[in-house]
């Protein structure tokens, strides 16, 4: 664990300040809700605040607020360079890598503002003035909640809409091992205020389109691998099944955690071919890392029990050829870790 020096931040959040606030691209319900949180909260106390994500975000997370006023980057380039160049701090919410935020690093590198990280993946990359690194609980939200606490803000209704949102999403609707009794004391705070929980719950949950009803039914139907000796099941989807189905962003949110209801199966994958490339999630139950798994065949990196990775100029044919031959290399091990 990484703890900033709260007594410098509360000097320096004595002057107003131009923040910029952005997280990775395909922002979840963490990432946005931890982004609307710290935008509220600096906000109300009379900095000039701004979001700025690199790509859009799915529907779904319409519901939470202010989220119309977030910049996306890949559709409002000149806006979202504006703010960069003119913010005197940066806040770098649920990423630690600067390859997450796309053609964004380039601008941010070269404002020399203060930047401040808080963020639950391992392996940091960015080196900020202040961080809040914990790779031991689940969501960032949980540290923005700790953050904005241990800064004497006050809650607003919204922040805590924003906060409940990123926890429930990151945690698998409190499921995942790393949930915590300090989860559900934060939970229990965030209740306080009177928010409405089976709401969020209902957008999140109880909100889905017909593409992606559809969808699942192609990995149910024909798009899934069972590899029995290895205690492994994917999904997939083509790039024609994405056409065919009308896939929009978030519809496949949570696919890849099916696989891993199925009695045995410790290591799950979804790879869905994308017009630039393949991405790929991986997930996983018991001891099998899939960080590990994805940062070194895939490009990409994670948590121990979720992880993501992609490849680029393969076909998907091909990367799940790849795939399958290199889990001979994980044999023992997935067949531990049941
Ligand atoms: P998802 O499968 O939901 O896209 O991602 C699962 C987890 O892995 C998330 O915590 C996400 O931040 C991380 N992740 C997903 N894709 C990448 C990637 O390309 N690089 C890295 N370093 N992490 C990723
Ligand atoms: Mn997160």
């Amino acid at each position: 664990m990484i703890n900033p020096n709260y007594k410098i931040l509360i000097e320096y959040f004595s002057e107003k300040r131009r923040i910029v606030i952005t997280t990775h691209r395909s922002p979840d319900g963490d990432a946005l809700g931890s982004s609307v949180a710290i935008f509220e909260a600096f906000k109300n106390q009379g900095h000039e605040v701004c979001i700025i994500v690199p790509n859009s975000f799915p529907d779904y997370l319409n519901f939470i607020p202010n989220s119309n006023e977030v910049i996306i980057f890949d559709q409002d380039e000149n806006k979202a360079i504006y703010e960069i160049n003119k913010a005197d701090t940066f806040f770098f919410l649920d990423f630690n890598d600067y390859c997450r935020i796309d053609l964004m690093e380039s601008y941010i590198l070269k404002n020399n503002g203060y930047k401040i990280m808080i963020d639950h993946h391992q392996s940091p990359s960015i080196l900020a003035n202040q961080v809040l690194s914990d790779t031991t609980i689940c969501s960032t939200a949980e540290l923005v909640y700790e953050f904005l606490n241990e800064l004497d803000f006050n809650l607003s209704l919204n922040a805590a809409i924003a906060l409940y949102t990123g926890i429930v999403t990151d945690s698998g609707s409190f499921k995942y091992n790393l949930v915590s009794s300090r989860t559900h004391l934060i939970i229990s705070k965030l209740l306080s205020y009177n928010i409405n929980h089976s709401e969020i719950h209902k957008n999140l949950y109880d909100n889905n389109s017909i593409s992606r009803m559809k969808l699942l039914g192609r990995c149910l139907n024909s798009n899934f691998k069972i590899f029995q000796d290895f205690n492994t099941a994917i999904f997939y989807l083509t790039k024609k099944d994405l056409e065919d189905c009308e896939f929009k962003k978030g519809d496949t949110e949570g696919f890849v955690n099916m696989p891993l209801s199925l009695k045995g199966i410790v290591f799950s994958a979804l790879f869905i071919e994308h017009l630039d490339g393949i991405k790929i999630s991986f997930r996983s139950k018991s001891n099998f890392d899939v960080n590990k798994f994805s940062r070194n065949h895939f490009s990409g990196g994670g948590h121990k029990n979720a992880a993501g990775g992609k490849v680029d100029n393969i076909s998907l044919e091909k990367t799940l050829e790849f795939f399958k031959t290199i889990l001979d290399n994980y044999k023992n091990e997935l067949n531990s870790s049941t």
